[in-house]
């Protein structure tokens, strides 16, 4: 088959004529991206070459600003892609991604080893100081240097061409990776019966039962693999047998053993990444990786973690102690197991909070959930969300909004999609279809929402649910409030482990107290939470925090095992777990958040690789950037809220620490952590 197809008919070699330049996505076949990513690869090459071959001595504008107008046909397509991909896929999405993963990295290495157009930005790099740029060209410069410079632009030409064949199968292992995963949540589901669904209050059947009608099995009840369906079910099933069944299936996959085991693919990629790191001079990839962030080096990564590692274990062994006197009350004569925690815990909580999960959950309706993310964005930022109800989307659950400032003024487009289906990645993220800039006027954001809740009648969330709502929509607001010139520093294209602040910080909004009582609304009754119920929710927020932190951290210093080990050749991926597990001292009853074969930050992409830890780093400072609100005494004070928003408005234009310390007076320090998450140990008073 011939590279070259007929043009006609594919939207994007049209100019969009939907609102606000939304993709046609009534329009987009799989078929029209091909066509689309030739000619923008194209496209950007001759671009690249025009700068490269330029006459010219190199200045910003010739060579770093016409660098940015480089590539927009690409980004066009391939965000419509990747999101489609992420949230909608189907066997010619996954195919094309497959095919095209090795030729995004080549034509990307084709750029940054261009040594014609590499040579000018160095030029540029050595005169920098003499070329009156302002602080945002600067930073701009430097960081198009170090990422030159990172892809091996600088080295020999024997090692450029190694560093560009391990990235082309970098991205074939990312990519296969990513299936593999997606395939065995797709392929497992747990099929019950009425009789097996003892202990499961009415939202969870419910869900159950959706689950099953979705798969044609009207009638029964499914659980899926998706967070918000096994979760739950593990939390509330009294059958220890099918707790056991739904655990296994759940931290097993991605690793059962046939074609789809991503067991190999691992050992190769942390290989690989060891290379590329041994290339570039750094001992090992996380000393490569963290170069390059706002943490700079391992030690500082592992002193953090090490430093609510020990606390939260002697947490977690006295929640374990209670759990245990409640499951012997219940009957169960063998020691506690990884599947039973959720479910004992629930039970304690129920006893010593007065507190049932079941009783709480018909507070949470999604949609006035989403209300309440809208209505805080307003209060803090003055922004509006206007639904667009008649915009054409991917699939009928998703929402497109209308962005707009105080004045009505169009900001952006925000698409939400909230539920779980199947052919959508697990987890939760934030993307975008299209980033803000204003080097050639103004270009005006389009992103999205991703997350996996249980679709019900009508849509229930956890509190944990409401939360990663709020952190979704922080991230948006990231990408919604950026005002910067250039694309490559729009939204959230700032360091890894300070894009969690934005949208951590704004976890808080939603549970303050003022919020719930305004937006936890009685799906049935129409009546606020009660006063009762909401201290109780509250004065249970600290409860199983050891075994939270204890699943996240170990998650967290599995990844660094991974990329500070000095021979990753000879890994054995099973028995590494095993010896880090030990090592570290993980308790018994409770499981890593992530387990190799499905971690996903981790290996089926590299922006989480030795960067895991980046939401605890971000946690330090959104606990302590949080409490400047709490001690003003009002959470929307407008002098704070404005330090907030030029925070989430800067992009990359500034060091993450110059806008925290702008923001906050100060840096940050890790005492609001501890006590956030319950780690402080009391203090005896002196008698
Ligand atoms: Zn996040």
């Amino acid at each position: 088959m011939g590279r070259r197809r007929p043009m006609t008919g594919n939207p994007f070699f049209e100019t969009r004529t939907t609102p606000f330049g939304l993709p046609p996505f009534d329009r987009i076949r799989p078929e029209h991206f091909p066509p689309a990513f030739d000619r923008g690869m194209e496209e950007e090459l001759a671009l690249v070459q025009a700068i490269a071959d330029s006459a010219e001595p190199p200045t910003f504008a010739n060579t770093v600003e016409a660098a940015e107008r480089c590539g927009r046909r690409l980004a066009t397509a391939t965000g419509v892609f990747y999101n489609l991909y992420s949230s909608c896929t189907n066997d010619a999405l996954d195919a094309i991604a497959r095919d095209y993963a090795p030729r995004f990295a080549q034509h990307y290495t084709s750029i940054v080893h261009n040594p014609a157009f590499f040579a000018r930005v160095d030029a540029l790099f050595r005169q920098r100081h003499e070329l009156g740029l302002d602080t945002a060209q600067m930073r701009l410069l430097e960081r198009n240097h170090l990422e030159f410079v990172r892809a091996g632009a600088a080295l020999a030409s024997e090692a450029k061409a190694r560093m560009a064949a391990i990235a082309e199968r970098l991205a074939t292992l990312h990519t296969e990776f990513g299936q593999n995963v997606l395939h065995d949540e797709k392929a497992w589901q747990l099929v019950l019966e009425e009789g097996d669904l003892d202990g499961l209050p009415g939202f969870a059947r419910d869900a159950a039962a959706e689950a099953a009608r979705e798969r044609g099995l009207d009638g029964k009840y499914v659980i899926t693999l998706a967070r918000s369906s096994v979760e739950p079910f593990l939390t509330f099933s009294a059958r220890r047998d099918l707790r056991r069944k739904a655990y296994e299936a759940w931290t097993e996959r991605g690793g059962l053993p046939g074609d789809h085991d991503n067991t190999p693919l691992i050992k190769e990629i942390v290989a690989l990444r060891a290379e590329q790191a041994r290339l570039l001079g750094f001992p090992s990839y996380a000393a490569f990786k963290l170069a390059d962030s706002m943490a700079k080096d391992v030690d500082s990564v592992e002193r953090l973690l090490l430093q609510v590692w020990e606390p939260a274990k002697r947490k977690a062994a006295t929640e374990k102690a209670v759990l245990e006197e409640q499951a012997r009350a219940g009957g169960l004569n063998e020691p506690l197991a990884r599947w039973d925690w959720r479910f004992y815990a629930e039970k304690v909580r129920q006893a010593r909070y007065d507190l049932d999960e079941a009783e709480v959950k018909p507070y949470f309706v999604l949609d006035r959930m989403v209300q309440a993310a809208f209505d805080t964005a307003t209060k803090l930022f003055g922004i509006t969300f206007h639904a667009i109800p008649d915009a054409p989307v991917y699939h009928p659950d998703v929402k497109v909004y209308e962005v707009r400032d105080t004045g009505g003024a169009h900001v952006g487009l925000f698409l939400h999609d909230n539920l779980a289906r199947s052919g959508k990645r697990s987890g939760a993220w934030m993307s975008s279809y299209r980033d803000q800039e204003a080097l050639d006027g103004p270009v005006s954001p389009i992103i999205v929402n991703n997350n996996n809740f249980a679709k019900g009648q009508p849509t229930l969330l956890s509190f944990d649910d409401a939360e990663t709502l709020f952190h979704e929509f922080g991230h948006g607001l990231h990408g919604l409030l950026s005002r910067v010139r250039y694309r490559s520093q729009s939204g959230t294209s700032v360091r890894r482990d300070f894009v969690e602040f934005p949208s951590q910080v704004y976890e808080h909004w939603m549970s303050a107290p003022e919020t719930l009582r305004k937006y936890a609304v009685h799906h049935e009754t129409g009546e606020p939470i009660p006063e009762s119920l909401l201290n109780r929710l509250l004065a249970a927020r600290n409860f199983n925090q050891g075994f939270a932190t204890v699943e996240y951290t170990a998650a967290a210093l599995l990844d660094m095992a991974f990329h500070t080990e000095p021979e990753p050749d000879a890994i054995d991926v099973p028995a590494f777990e095993r010896a880090v597990l030990d090592r570290i001292g993980l308790p018994a009853e409770i499981g890593v958040r992530h387990r190799p074969p499905h971690f996903q930050h981790l290996f089926a992409g590299s922006g989480y690789a030795a960067g895991y830890y980046a939401y605890l780093w971000a946690e330090v400072l959104d606990a302590d950037g949080f409490e400047a609100f709490s001690e003003s005494g009002d959470l929307f004070d407008p002098k704070l809220s404005a330090g907030l928003k030029a925070i989430y408005s800067a992009g990359d234009t500034r060091d993450p620490m110059e806008l925290y310390v702008a923001f906050r007076g100060r840096e940050p320090r890790i005492e609001p952590l501890l006590k956030h998450r319950g780690l402080v140990e009391e203090t005896p008073k002196a008698a």
